[in-house]
């Protein structure tokens, strides 16, 4: 299943993108994958977070008010990988 990432706008599977909720205007990782609600698909790469930060995407992809709370996003390489091995 391919997903758009919020970053760079490249399309990838599911598997290799992060994704992301909102809960309270703060920005969360949804590490399983599976919390309801709208979700933002993402690159375990900070240049994504960056640009996705940048662009105001998750505001467009999450349909948020305003620029939500993005600073518990700031993932390391290793706990990205991390991540997408959970799956
Ligand atoms: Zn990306």
């Amino acid at each position: 299943m391919e997903r758009t990432c919020v970053g760079c706008r490249q399309q990838s599977d599911r598997a290799n993108l992060l994704r992301i909720v909102e809960e309270s205007m703060i920005l969360i990782l949804d590490e399983r994958k599976s919390l309801p609600g709208r979700g933002a698909w993402i690159h375990p790469a900070q240049e994504c977070l960056e640009l996705a930060i940048t662009r105001r995407a998750f505001i467009r992809a999450l349909k948020l008010s305003g620029q939500p709370d993005s600073s518990g996003l700031n993932f390391t390489k290793e706990q990205a990988e991390t991540m997408l091995a959970n799956k």
